[in-house]
């Protein structure tokens, strides 16, 4: 089959390998459509320690079963699936504790959706591999992943009804906290640097839009977009930068949240003022990844077609074009590009 195989950074190449072989309990996917996301960005440009090379890039995945495991009950081939790209062991610590996003053993990280087919390891499904409903389309259901992930974030973030979120970054992951943040009764103020995401931040039914090049101070600009100059009840970081990470922290108002949501480059550190944090109450906490729960959740969400994921997908490409749709990930032009391999 064909696949995109990453070797080192920067180097990814088309490439003939050989058919997954899949066990007892897995099941084999022939990959109707893959998405990009910003992990595929992050592992081209530097790779993995989680995934030595060779290894082919892409988690977020749409197909159908071609082949299943003797010991596989729930599926038959043919079936139009969705799966998320890991699942918990459920028997270690943080999995006992409920924090299965925590998980020890979280060997499962499933990488291979730039290919023609996928193998479905067994942890996965047995928890996470779901049937798409026939008027789900693979690009709808294609969504899973990243909205399950996002799901998570708005828990976390504990939104009351007519509070204002202000998110920062309307990327593919901040417009989809602005859907889930309306469908939970806020008043969202979104920021970014591109004209064109924010004019479909304002179309997916952002409160208020911020162009962060066109003011001096952001922070002051979106407080000043708050009731009294207050702050945001709540406040999102969705763009994975220290720097938007400590504004994102000022932008709160006191008592408030602060969600810490976009991945930074590993070893990076930013500063937080203890009186702040002291005399302002301001609860400061990190999101990461989904759990079978919020997977569930966003399966859910996408079969009572609840989020627009349409407007998220910029263009579409043949798997030949990978080259072409890793140069436009890395310049970070568009927001998701689907491949068709
Ligand atoms: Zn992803
Ligand atoms: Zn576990």
């Amino acid at each position: 089959m064909k696949a995109a195989v990453y070797h080192c950074p920067e180097k990814v190449r088309l490439e003939e390998v050989p058919l997954p072989r899949i066990k007892e309990e897995e099941v084999l996917v022939r990959v109707k459509v893959a998405l990009t996301c910003g992990t595929d960005r992050k592992l081209y440009l530097r790779g993995h320690p989680l995934f030595p090379p060779p290894f082919i890039l892409g988690h977020e995945f749409a197909g159908d079963i071609a082949k299943i495991g003797k010991g596989v009950k729930k599926f038959k081939k043919g079936m139009r699936v969705v799966a998320a790209n890991s699942a918990p062991c459920h028997h270690c610590f943080y999995c006992k504790l409920g924090k299965e996003e925590l998980c020890e053993n979280f060997f499962i990280r499933l990488s291979g959706a730039f290919a023609e087919y996928i193998a479905i390891p067994e942890p996965i499904v047995r928890d996470n591999l779901f049937e798409i409903p026939k008027d789900i389309t693979y690009q709808e259901a294609v969504f899973l992943e990243p909205l399950a992930c996002v799901i998570h974030g708005i828990e976390e973030s504990q939104i009351k009804l007519g509070d204002t979120v202000v998110i920062n970054g309307a990327g593919p992951i901040g417009l989809l906290f602005l859907q889930l943040a309306k469908l939970q009764g806020a008043r969202v103020i979104i920021t970014d640097l591109s004209k064109g995401r924010l004019s479909l931040a304002s179309k997916l039914g952002a409160d208020k839009v911020l162009n962060v090049t066109q003011v001096k101070d952001e922070v002051k600009a979106v407080r000043e977009l708050t009731e009294g100059k207050r702050g945001a009840d709540i406040a999102i970081e969705a763009v994975g930068s220290p720097e938007v990470w400590e504004k994102t922290i000022a932008m709160v108002r006191r008592g408030g949240l602060v969600n810490l949501f976009g991945g930074c480059s590993p070893k990076t550190l930013i500063k937080i003022p203890t009186n702040l944090l002291h005399y302002n109450e301001v609860t400061i906490k990190g999101v990461f990844h989904h759990t079978p729960d919020y997977v569930r959740k966003a399966f859910a969400l996408i079969c009572d077609k609840s989020i627009n994921t349409e407007s998220l997908i910029t263009q579409q490409f043949p798997l030949q074009k990978i080259k072409k749709v890793l140069e436009l990930t890395t310049a970070q032009e568009g927001l998701k590009f689907a491949i068709i391999p």
